[in-house]
């Protein structure tokens, strides 16, 4: 029995999936200790939109490391600190015309889900909050209470309160215009609510893609009953959908936003949570913990911004490479077609998403998929709450070349996946 087995708990889950160990990584590569080599559309779920160890970023973390720059701060002022507010500030916010405070919530996406419901409370002074079906915003209480997998609220151990799941767009009833009419309908039942939290894409949800139009309804709803509109982006954010925030193509501009996973760019814990500044109402200290100023994840963070946000090469990359990905998966669909896959995305964000087949469960064929594709050397996540939907996240950095190797290593283990059912 090996240490991981011997010595942590049963809720580990990807190393179940992936049962190697991984040792080193660049690019869009992972290597085992056994020498082998996995091309990673996983991507540590979001966290490495930029690859494995970019070298741009490694440089500025060794030299970093090497004169002993600061490591930990809580959320005193240090260089590094200032350097990634200012990239924040240059590459990102002025260009976009947005004018956000920020706040260093922890360094998860669930602490900065925490810090954007808590806050939205408090300068409501309401406390129901709408989610979607579907959606999936963190662990945490507060987080579940908002999130609609239901084995994962079943596990808070306490009821989820203060929240509502609505449809969410392409949902049974899925129209802003019903969060329109239950807040004005004194019948309702519906506390006026204090916000709405929203994925532009669900990418735990099953790569479910609200459009432009129905991102727009719903931040038209929230400003005329003066309700906040709290973006999540925590996956699809840091260019996953093209631009660097998912909402900039529906032309929207949330209250309050929550970034994690790839904003340090090199996997490093780091969230924020961006907040229009009327609605910087805390205290000193009112919300705060010992994990705000991890300087590694700064100085990264700092580089990352800098390195491909300075222009727009990388948006149109995601753009392009996104198209390829979306033809290539219509066209493994069209060769099942009698298994009626789905295919949803939207940059570089992608689902292939497994009807009942003979029998079988869409969640089972996927798992199957999953696992050979894996076992061809490339990993891909599976996603939804019957997990039916293979999800795919390849680096934004993917070369072309990488990029047609991962869709052949797919469409064969969908081939394979399929192929005892074939009628
Ligand atoms: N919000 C979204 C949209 C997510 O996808 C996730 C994680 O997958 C989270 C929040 C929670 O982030 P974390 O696991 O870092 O707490």
């Amino acid at each position: 029995m090996s240490v991981f087995e011997e010595l942590e708990s049963e809720v580990r889950s990807y190393s179940r999936a992936w049962p190697v160990v991984f040792d080193q990584a660049r690019g869009s590569w992972l290597h085992d200790e056994d020498g082998h080599r996995y091309l990673d559309f996983f991507t540590g779920a979001g966290a490495l939109n930029y690859g494995h160890n970019p070298p741009v970023l490694k440089r500025a973390l060794m030299d970093y490391l090497n004169r002993d720059g600061v490591a930990h701060s809580l959320d005193m002022f240090t260089v590094a600190r200032r350097h990634f507010l200012t990239a924040l500030k240059e590459t990102i916010l002025a260009p976009r015309n947005l004018d956000y405070r920020v706040v260093f919530p922890g360094p998860g996406g669930a602490n900065a889900v925490e810090a954007a419901l808590k806050l939205a409370r408090r300068v409501t002074c309401r406390t129901t909050v709408i989610s979607f079906t579907n959606s999936f915003h963190g662990m945490t209480l507060g987080a579940l209470a908002v999130s609609g997998n239901a084995a994962k609220r079943a596990a808070a151990g306490v009821p989820l309160t203060h929240s509502v799941s609505l449809p969410y767009d392409g949902y049974e009833g899925g129209s802003p215009e019903l969060l329109d009419h239950l807040i004005g309908d004194p019948g309702s039942g519906l506390d006026r609510p204090a916000a709405v939290i929203v994925e532009t894409v669900q990418g735990e949800g099953g790569v479910q893609v609200a459009s432009d139009h129905w991102l727009r309804a719903l931040a038209d709803v929230c400003r005329r009953h003066e309700v906040l509109l709290i973006v999540d982006d925590v996956q699809m954010g840091c260019g996953r959908t093209g631009p660097f925030f998912s909402f900039e193509d529906a032309g929207i501009v949330p209250d309050i936003v929550c970034l994690s996973k790839s904003i340090s760019g090199y996997g490093l814990p780091l969230a924020l949570t961006l907040i229009r500044p009327e609605l910087d109402v805390w205290q000193p200290g009112e919300h705060n913990g010992t994990f705000r100023g991890v300087g590694p994840a700064f100085v990264t963070g700092a580089a990352a911004l800098k390195a491909y946000w300075s222009g727009n090469d990388l948006e149109k990359a995601v753009r392009r490479c996104g198209e390829r990905l979306a033809a290539a998966l219509d066209e493994i669909a069209g060769t099942h077609n009698h298994a009626a896959l789905t295919v949803t995305g939207r940059g570089l964000v992608a689902g292939l998403g497994f009807r009942r087949v003979s029998g079988v469960a869409g969640g089972e064929l996927a798992a199957r998929t999953s696992a050979l594709a894996f076992r061809r050397g490339l990993l891909v996540e599976t996603s939804g709450a019957d997990g039916s939907v293979v999800k795919l996240l390849p680096p934004l950095t993917v070369t072309e070349n990488e990029l047609d190797q991962g869709i052949d290593i797919l469409a064969g283990a969908v081939a394979a996946a399929l192929r005892p059912l074939r009628p």
